[in-house]
């Protein structure tokens, strides 16, 4: 009961009013888990907005979309709040993965691609590679008590062929090297 008022009130928000993003604190990497073509579906941002428009959103609840050929799609103004992960969603940058990455892993164009966004905005924002955290990781933060237990996700997003510790260790060295050019 109390998960569907907090969905519910999720909705009202979201269909209601976005938000400013003043403070980015985390960047969330999601699956589209798009059903279609075994989970190499190329989905769009236009694909997206469709399915969140359906649910009664505003627009698309993701501010990029990384496809699978290594475009690099905005979705909703980085602006303004994201609806991508429940109880941190006015803190954070959402980043949507074209496909469906419990069936298929990531394109190696996609997975670059993916690197250096995360880049882009770590060095914009200020924030360290361990601020980039996988949609199911929130449960990490839940059970570390900064984040309140009715945020727990049963999700598998962004899906188990997206190794998130890899793209931390890289995204790292990636922030170290050009600290060194500086
Ligand atoms: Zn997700």
């Amino acid at each position: 009961m109390r998960h569907l008022t907090v969905s519910f009130l999720h909705s009202f928000w979201e269909s209601c009013a976005m938000a400013s993003l003043k403070t980015v604190q985390y960047i969330f990497v999601h699956t589209a888990a798009d059903p279609r073509q075994s989970g190499k579906a190329d989905t769009t941002v236009a694909d997206i907005t469709r399915w969140h428009v359906a649910r009664g959103w505003t627009t698309i609840g993701y501010h990029y979309v990384v496809r699978r050929d290594g475009t690099v799609e905005t979705g909703r103004l980085v602006t303004q709040e994201g609806a991508h992960v429940r109880g941190l969603n006015h803190c954070s940058i959402g980043i949507c993965l074209s496909g469906n990455h419990d069936l298929a892993p990531m394109t190696a164009k996609q997975r670059a691609a993916l690197l250096q966004l995360l880049e882009t905005l770590c060095r914009k924002y200020g924030l360290p590679s361990n601020a980039v955290l996988g949609h199911k990781e929130v449960n990490t933060l839940v059970a570390a008590g900064q984040l309140d237990k009715i945020y727990a996700t049963s999700k598998s997003c962004p899906g188990r062929y997206v190794d998130m510790r890899a793209i931390r260790q890289e995204l790292a060295q990636l922030l170290k090297q050009e600290d060194k050019k500086q």
